[in-house]
């Protein structure tokens, strides 16, 4: 659902957009705030990825729990910041000219949404390389 809402945008920005097989995957949860979750996950990877560049959308499944992956060839983020971007309103360098806009609450929410579905979220990000989000989520009979 959520790679159908960027196709046009990021058709438009000239960044490919590749969807890997996900894995039909059952949450107990809110179905709302899950796509919000990967709503806003992608919207930062587009964002932040020039024209020219990718963004990747794959998961894997292993039984008790998935791993969705949402990952681009952008800016990338550098080790320093990564510690606290989680945090409201925490933006990397917003005062650089020509950063594109937002409140710096995406993924403050995020966390919040994957915590209470009783799973996690990290990123892993090189400067001028990409960043990589790693959602992980318990599958229904979990709970
Ligand atoms: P909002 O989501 O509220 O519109 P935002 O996108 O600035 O604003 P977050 O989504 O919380 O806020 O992201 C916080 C900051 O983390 C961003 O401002 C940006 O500096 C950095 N960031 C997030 N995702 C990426 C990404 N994929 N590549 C590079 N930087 C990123
Ligand atoms: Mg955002």
């Amino acid at each position: 659902d959520v790679s159908e809402r960027f196709q046009v945008p990021t058709q438009e920005k000239g960044v490919k957009l590749e969807v890997e097989s996900i894995p039909a995957w059952n949450v107990r949860g809110d179905d709302v705030a899950l796509s919000q979750l990967f709503f806003n996950l992608v919207d930062n990877a587009v964002k932040f990825t020039p024209s020219g560049g990718r963004v990747r959308l794959s998961g894997t499944a292993n039984g008790r729990t998935a791993q969705f992956v949402v990952e681009d060839s952008g800016t990338g983020i550098s080790a320093e910041h990564l510690p606290r971007l989680f945090e409201r309103f925490y933006r990397v360098d917003p005062s650089r000219q020509h950063s594109p806009g937002g409140t710096g609450l995406g993924l403050s929410i995020c966390k919040s949404i994957v915590e209470a579905h009783g799973g996690s979220i990290a990123v892993e990000s090189e400067i001028e390389r990409g960043t990589r989000f790693l959602v992980t989520l318990p599958g229904a009979e979990a709970h």
